[in-house]
């Protein structure tokens, strides 16, 4: 197959135990879009994202990443060019330096890198130098999601999945966070993958976006629909969070 899309899904559904988690979901991703799934709690939308870096394997369909089968990728290789910030990035002990080299067993070649590199990539996220030998349990709420993703960009990758960044940060700060993904998807020329339960706080950012409601994908296209759903389970779920 050959398509310009950098993600390809078809028909993926996934069951556990009989009950149908995610249902015949088809989707095409371009390079450098900038995607949100959007939909309540309990819609799948973590299971799916989760897929694209092979954290979880649908029960029937197809995944393509640059016109290959996910799974016929060294899951290594695939997981530096597809990298994923979890919803509640866990800090475990040590510095910031520790934490950040820890992806080193990820980087391509074993390439070690200086703490030149480092602060490199800590400035990426708006941090700097000071924070190699800060003890990462010190860090606040924002700056651990940003140690997070500076710990994802070390590998370069050409994909960023976001499970969502927001949570549990005051609206303030999520809007910090979320542009600063937004600048990077813009310097690093990124394909950012993100999901989110709030349109409210995505509406600025997304290029475009998927509903995805009861395991399945109700209506997709530019970010418009957020504005204008057409498809009234659609039209419910924006209602609703507006209230
Ligand atoms: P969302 O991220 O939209 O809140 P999730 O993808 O986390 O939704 O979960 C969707 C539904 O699937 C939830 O009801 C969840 O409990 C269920 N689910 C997900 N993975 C599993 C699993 N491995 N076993 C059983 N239930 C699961
Ligand atoms: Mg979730």
């Amino acid at each position: 197959m050959n398509s310009s899309s950098i993600f390809k899904l078809d028909k993926i559904n996934f069951s556990v135990d009989g009950l149908k988690i995610l249902q015949d979901i088809s989707l095409d991703i371009q390079p450098n879009d900038f995607t949100v799934l959007l939909g309540p709690s309990g819609s799948g939308k973590s299971t799916l994202l989760r897929m694209l870096n092979c954290l979880n394997s649908p029960t029937s369909g197809s995944i393509y990443f640059n016109d290959k089968l996910i799974t016929d990728y060294d899951i290594t290789q695939l997981r530096q060019k597809v990298g994923m910030v979890c919803q509640s990035p866990t800090m475990i002990n040590g510095t910031d330096k520790e934490k950040l080299t820890m992806t080193q067993k990820w980087t391509k070649d074993g390439e070690i890198f200086s703490d030149n590199g480092l602060t490199e990539i800590l400035e990426h996220v708006g941090l700097n130098s000071e924070f190699l030998d800060k003890d990462a349990r010190s860090l606040s709420g924002g700056e651990q999601h940003r140690i997070a993703l500076a710990r994802v960009l070390l590998n370069k990758p050409e994909v960023l999945l976001l499970d969502e960044p927001t949570a549990n940060l005051d609206p303030q700060l999520a809007n910090k966070i979320l542009k600063l993904v937004y600048q990077l998807y813009k310097d690093l020329k990124l394909t950012v993958i993100l999901v989110s339960h709030d349109h409210q706080i995505i509406k600025q950012f997304a290029k475009r976006v998927a509903f995805l409601i009861d395991g399945k994908i109700i209506e997709e296209g530019t970010a418009d629909i957020i504005n204008n759903p057409q498809i009234s389970a659609a039209q419910a779920f924006i209602a609703k969070e507006a209230e």
